[in-house]
């Protein structure tokens, strides 16, 4: 019944599956006929934490919501400064502005740039994912853009993991550097550390902002709390969304003190931005990570499921790419990806696609043992 209206009635901007789903708890999630699916996507890592209806979640959030709901931003709210105070303790001095999605604090970050430098030209990469705004998907791959007229001013893409290519990009107009510290949508390619050295070199030798995009790999998703930190270097911006918001809306663009005064009063804005009741499932989530040690606990598991693959030799993979929870299974061109998250459904898991052929695997880091093992049987089977 929901599949027909939701044809009817909503925009079909999505490749959606017609499985409407109604409830969710840990990695487990159940469509309205009542068939049951183990979660390995994480609503696209934006559960990336805490799995679905998370106790801790549900306690802090209907807490807050008898409390207060929203203010709007000419007031402060304890959660989102003690929120803004978490991720700072986490990665670096600064300072924190809260919206509620991926795109959204891109936008803020491609506006620092322009301001910090008066310049324009931003370097990006090829096979990158950003978001779906004008200025989010300007700095996207072009085969995002058919249709939607002009882009930005500036989007100059080099090949990732490709330090002289960055280099020959860089112009005396050059204002940043956007990149994601792993490649999430383009495949789960992973950069070399001498890469990304090079990336943090080459903007201090030539004053370039670094832009790490990090609304995939952050947090503790990778091993580390934030994905920079694989590399040993520090980015003059973060962005943040999906499973920062502990599952609710939450997305943030973290600010090194160097440029925090460069967004001043009536610069930029989000009206619902960092809203009590977004930044209390956030907090509640972050409290989670530290309390449960969630980012050691991403590091071995994601070790744990490619042991376990690599031990099968499934015959329809390729090649393994991953960092803690962030798993990438690129196939034999004889199998597509999309076929087997089909396959997958019908048999109760749900793992997604990505460019290059790959089949993703990002579960909640909270997942039991047992479902993840259940929903790595199920897949082994199909990959074998
Ligand atoms: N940045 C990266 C690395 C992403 O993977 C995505 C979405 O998948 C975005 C930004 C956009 O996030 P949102 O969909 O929350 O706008």
């Amino acid at each position: 019944m929901s599949i027909e209206k939701t044809n009817q009635y909503i925009l079909s901007n999505y490749g959606r599956f017609p499985i409407s789903m109604v409830k969710g708890k840990g990695a487990e999630i159940w469509d309205e006929t009542g068939k049951r699916y183990i979660d390995l996507f994480a609503g696209f890592g934006a559960n990336g934490v805490t799995g679905h209806s998370h106790p801790e979640i549900i306690k802090a959030v209907t807490s807050q919501v008898n409390e207060l709901q929203n203010h709007g931003n000419y007031f402060t709210n304890p959660k989102q400064a003690l929120l803004a105070e978490k991720i700072i303790k986490h990665s670096f001095a600064g300072k924190v502005f809260f919206c509620h999605s991926g795109a959204e604090a891109n936008e803020a970050a491609i506006k620092l740039v322009r301001k910090a430098t008066g310049k324009e030209e931003i370097i990006c990469f090829h096979n990158s994912f950003h978001g779906r705004t004008l200025g989010s998907l300007s700095i996207t791959p072009e085969s995002f853009h058919n249709g939607f007229g002009r882009m930005l001013n500036g989007a100059v893409r080099a090949d990732y993991n490709d330090l002289e290519s960055v280099k020959s990009k860089i112009t005396e107009q050059t204002a940043g550097i956007f990149i994601e510290p792993i490649q999430g949508e383009g495949g789960v390619h992973l950069p070399s550390v001498e890469f990304m050295k090079g990336i943090r070199e080459l903007c201090d030798k030539h004053n370039l902002v670094l832009v790490c995009d990090e609304v995939w790999t952050s947090p503790a998703r990778t091993g580390k709390m934030f994905a920079h930190q694989l590399f040993g270097i520090t980015p003059d911006v973060m962005t943040l969304a999906k499973a920062i918001g502990g599952s609710l809306p939450l997305g943030a663009c973290v600010i090194s003190d160097k440029y925090a005064d460069v967004l001043g009063p009536g610069t930029h804005g989000c009206t619902m931005g960092g809203n009590p009741l977004c930044a209390a499932a956030a907090l509640a989530s972050m409290e989670l990570i530290e309390k449960e040690n969630l980012v050691e606990k991403a590091k071995e598991l994601g070790d744990y499921i490619v042991a376990n693959l690599k031990e099968k030799k499934l015959s329809k993979v390729k090649e393994i790419r991953y960092k803690g929870l962030m798993i990438g299974l690129e196939l034999n061109k004889e199998h597509t990806n999309n076929d087997i998250v089909k396959e997958s459904l019908e048999k109760g898991l749900f793992v997604a696609g990505a460019k290059n052929n790959t089949l993703r695997i990002a579960p909640p880091i909270t997942i039991e043992r047992e479902i993840l093992d259940k929903g790595m049987e199920i897949l082994a089977k199909l990959l074998a």
